[in-house]
């Protein structure tokens, strides 16, 4: 059962306009939220940034957020969901093909969820990753439909046999193709700071979180590439790869090569934050 326009529905009886912006323009905004045991995670982080992104890409929200956390409730309750991840997107509505914003347009709203089972192999075992460069826009706090250059970059790892890509700016590490990413050396975590140029990740706030529960110090300060190289762990964060470390970069191991004592510690204690 999907959620689109104003109703629940079968998927085979949605009916998509080509008029819609988010075709055209990309114009629309949305979020990925993680079921656990039948409940969304951190479901109040979800909205509050869903909330931020409509209002700085000026998108008026089609309901108030606790109408929005009902239907998803619902949604969640009607397709029995226990675990998976729950997509919610909201479009600047149907209008011919023209840059200003439509006066008439109603924004669209779907929604669907997805059994997924946790990625326990690659939370257990890392990741590899390859070094990319970090062609977005300068609003990468938001989290809109414009995902293009994440596809890419996305593409070029498995393009290069590995599965992600360190985004970078001219060598400074920002983040992942969907995912953000930390860094640990001499006991000390280290991520970008939340600002324009990273999407502020809601299981980046948890770890930082967590990383303070358990009196690991952290540092939202920048980093190159090739301090990442010498770090001691790396790992990515993420609503679906949770915490995955990431074990080697453009071939070279961080670390030692496998997932390391603060990464393991902190994977433990988010297990605890949903079961
Ligand atoms: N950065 C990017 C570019 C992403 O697409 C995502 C996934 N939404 C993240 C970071 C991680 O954010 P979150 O923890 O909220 O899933």
């Amino acid at each position: 059962m999907y959620f689109y326009k104003n109703e629940f529905m079968n998927k085979d009886d949605i009916q998509l306009s080509p008029d819609d912006r988010g075709y055209y323009f990309g114009d629309g905004i949305y979020e990925v939220f993680r079921v656990y045991r039948g409940q969304l995670y951190e479901q109040d982080a979800h909205m509050q940034r869903l909330q931020r992104t409509a209002s700085e890409v000026r998108l008026t929200l089609p309901y108030t957020i606790e109408k929005i956390g009902q239907i998803l409730t619902e949604l969640v309750d009607k397709n029995k969901l226990i675990e998976g991840t729950l997509y919610l997107q909201i479009t600047r509505g149907e209008a011919p093909r023209a840059h200003p914003f439509p006066t008439q347009a109603e924004p669209i709203m779907l929604a669907y969820c997805t059994e997924v089972p946790r990625p326990t192999a690659t939370i257990h075992n890392g990741i590899k990753a390859i070094t990319f460069a970090d062609i977005r826009w300068l609003r990468c706090d938001l989290k809109t439909l414009n995902l293009l250059p994440n596809v890419m970059a996305k593409q070029a790892a498995l393009d290069h046999g590995v599965q992600e890509v360190v985004l970078h700016r001219e060598g400074t590490v920002t983040e992942c193709s969907a995912s953000n990413l930390m860094m640990i050396k001499d006991g000390v975590l280290y991520t970008h700071p939340a600002n324009h140029l990273i999407l502020h990740g809601i299981t980046r706030a948890v770890v930082l979180r967590l990383a303070g529960a358990l009196e690991i110090p952290v540092k939202e300060e920048a980093f190159t590439t090739k301090q990442l190289m010498a770090a001691d762990e790396a790992f990515i964060t993420g609503t679906t790869v949770e915490i995955t470390p990431i074990l080697e970069v453009d071939g070279l191991t961080i670390g030692a090569g496998t997932p390391g004592a603060y990464t393991r510690k902190l994977q433990e204690e988010f297990v605890r934050t949903f079961s």
